[in-house]
């Protein structure tokens, strides 16, 4: 379990779908009175010089009811998703399209086998992940031997001992399994057992019944049938091992939390004994496992599901061996088929395109890119920065984190609805909130074998070295250094339980970040994403957690209940929106990322209001003031299309609202944004604020 929230999960989505929600009120100003974007101002500054897009807007769109076709609508119109991505941004997109060629520039000189060391494996890395025709020669020769074990089970017991193998080489079946920090001490790490165990990205893919989703287990029983066929399976074997792989994943997926459940903190922690574990389960052997594993049994093992324990159980009485080496079988191919020869990376596309409508496969030079990030990240990542992270950036992005911080601390002490004790506990934490920016002050090392002709087996040393690597933190203090994303990502995140920020150099890049860009013009594009990661500390998750890091009470009764009050608004507004004609949102599962929107764009609003007073008199550009050219920032930040079946997939999983409705639902809520486009206010009944 990774507690950590991120900007994003893989991708965002974007919807064009037309909206009932609060957004919709009527304007005050007609939109032919907002300047032209192309019209420079009487000072001559143009939109173009204080960093903003033109050309990505669309003029004659009503602000104060599509603030999102106003500040994206020419790049919406002018932009098509490329056949090789669900979704695309003018942000988060762009900037990695940019990082990647850098990095495959990078991997390609460090294929040419140079003396630094640190250089000559990553390039050996890349180049067996390259050499195409090796790979194809191998066919599925790289995880015979996993295979051949799969094939010879017989029973629980031999279920567990190869479970306890396939963990061992981070081949994920059955739960997952990885260090976590103890609740009630967040200072140290104790194990930490996941449900897990399902091929389709939900547990309700499994259970929902409408025409969409029997159409999806459908393709999936089809998909699992070809890789077991591929596989080596006889025909008849691999038709009713899909059958048998169905049927088991959705016994697992019924003991199975949802997404909303496990936005429930205290629900998720439960410490358990490793006797409390064999009461629980029985038929896996649980001592061998962790003995396996090298992780010490002393102290408690956190299981975020008990429940789903005694549903592994009853699934590994109730099935017979052979649906055992059907479901081992199915994800050992899972799990590796993108490492593997053309049949299998095609027939791995085949399913995801079904989920994502994704048209063709990127080429194979970027997915050797991303396995080469994903396996050595902080090699590959010393290389990044070296070219791609000027020191300007971090500078400017300490100060925005000073700025927001000291926004949040003034609004602390200016909302009505706290009390001085819990107050002074929110500032304790704010206080104690670090963050990380960049690259790590220390970098990892790698230490497994790199071999020129098998990219598979790379691979999978890649993951048995991490698997190894992490569990070995069991029983350990906490680095709070520690970072979870490579210094290329474009992403950053907060960790409740070491209330800290992690912004990757690659985030801090144009056009969230420019250092020739208007500072307001960086605060509603970056500054909202340093807001954005601060205020999961306080939203409804993060706010559980006290200034160390502990699942912990910090919160006056009454100011609590206020709290969710306020938290009920915003799970209503975005429930109301749309992802597709007749898809609603999930308000809950979403929740805790529109709170940090919400709070994102009004700190960072703020902090922009504070400089204001201490400077030169704001500058126009192209017509626009000050503030609006904040907001564009903000709203041309989170342009974005995305194809129909991404969107169903994220409104189902993903706990960040569609990007429009990142921008829109915000704003909606913000009185300064009305007033920065003359749109009048909206009854107070109608807006939602927490933070
Ligand atoms: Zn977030």
């Amino acid at each position: 379990m990774r507690p950590s929230h991120s900007l994003l999960i893989g991708a965002v989505s974007a919807s064009l779908a037309c909206s009932g929600g609060p957004t919709s009120t009527p304007a005050a100003t007609p939109a032919a009175e907002v300047p032209s974007a192309a019209a420079p101002s009487a000072d001559g500054a143009t939109l173009e010089s204080v960093g903003l897009d033109p050309l990505a807007m669309d003029s004659s769109a009503n602000p104060c009811t599509d603030f999102y076709r106003f500040a994206c609508g020419g790049w919406l119109d002018k932009t098509e998703i490329p056949a090789d991505e669900a979704t695309w941004t003018r942000s988060f997109h762009e900037i990695r399209k940019r990082n990647e060629l850098e990095l495959k520039r990078l991997l390609e000189a460090a294929s040419q086998a140079p003396a630094d060391p640190n250089a000559r494996a990553i390039g050996t890395f890349y180049a067996a992940c390259m050499d195409e025709s090796l790979v194809n020669g191998l066919g599925a020769q790289p995880i015979a031997p996993l295979l051949a074990k799969a094939a010879q089970v017989k029973d629980a017991a031999s279920v567990a001992r190869l479970t306890t193998e396939l963990h061992a080489a981070g081949i994920w079946l059955l739960f997952d399994v990885s260090p976590v920090q103890d609740p009630t001490d967040a200072s140290r790490w104790i194990a930490g057992l996941d449900q897990g165990g399902l091929g389709l990205p939900d547990r309700d893919h499994y259970l929902r019944d409408d025409e969409q989703t029997r159409a999806l287990r459908a393709f999936y029983t089809g998909h699992v049938e070809r890789m077991l066929a591929l596989a080596g399976l006889p025909a008849a074997a691999a038709k009713q091992g899909a059958l048998d792989v169905l049927r088991l994943e959705t016994e697992l997926a019924t003991a199975s939390k949802t997404r909303v459940e496990r936005r429930d903190p205290k629900g998720m922690f439960n410490r358990l004994s490793v006797a409390r574990l064999r009461e629980l389960a029985p038929a896996f052997d649980w001592r061998a496992y962790f003995e396996k594993l090298s992780v010490p049994t002393s102290s408690d093992v956190n299981v975020t599901a008990p429940h789903f324990l005694e549903g592994m159980q009853a699934v590994l009485k109730r099935e017979g061996p052979a649906a055992w080496r059907a479901y081992l079988a199915w994800h050992i191919v899972r799990s590796t088929a993108r490492t593997l020869s053309q049949p299998f990376v095609d027939e791995a596309f085949a399913m995801e395109q079904v989920l994502t409508g994704q048209a063709e496969q990127k080429a194979r030079w970027r997915r050797c890119v991303a396995a080469t990030d994903a396996a050595l990240p902080d090699l590959l990542g010393q290389s990044y920065v070296a070219t791609s992270f000027a020191g300007e950036s971090k500078t400017a992005a300490e100060g925005m984190v000073h700025a927001i911080s000291t926004a949040f601390g003034h609004e602390l002490d200016t909302l009505d609805w706290m009390d001085a004790p819990t107050r002074s506990r929110a500032h304790e934490k704010l206080d104690a909130m670090a963050y990380l920016i960049g690259y790590p002050s220390k970098w990892k090392t790698y230490e497994f074998e790199i071999d020129p002709k098998t990219y598979s087996s790379n691979a999978l040393r890649a993951r048995a070295f991490d698997v190894a690597r992490e569990l070995a933190k069991v029983g350990k203090p906490v680095d709070r250094e520690e970072w979870q994303m490579s210094p290329p990502t474009v992403n950053a995140y907060y960790d409740p339980q070491r209330n800290h920020m992690v912004f990757p150099a690659g985030v801090l890049q144009p056009p969230f970040y420019d250092v020739k860009s208007a500072a307001a013009v960086n605060l509603g594009a970056v500054g909202m994403v340093v807001g954005h990661e601060l205020t999961h500390g306080f939203d409804d998750e993060g706010s559980q957690y006290d200034a160390q890091g502990n699942l912990k009470n910090w919160w006056e009764q009454p100011v609590n209940d206020r709290f969710k009050q306020k938290t009920a608004c915003v799970a209503d507004q975005y429930s109301k929106y749309e992802a597709l004609p007749g898809l609603k949102l999930n308000g809950q599962l979403t929740l805790g990322e529109n709170i940090a929107d919400l709070g994102g764009v009004k700190l960072a609003y703020a902090a922009l209001r504070a400089t204001r007073s201490s400077e030169a008199a704001p500058v126009a550009a192209g017509g626009y003031s000050e503030d609006q050219q904040f907001f564009l920032a903000m709203g041309q930040a989170w342009c974005a299309k995305s194809r129909p079946e991404f969107e169903r997939l994220m409104a189902q999983t993903n706990p960040h609202s569609p990007p429009r409705y990142r921008v829109q639902g915000a704003l909606a809520n913000l009185p300064e944004f009305a007033e920065a486009f003359a749109c009048g206010a909206r009854p107070e009944d109608q807006v939602c604020s927490v933070w």
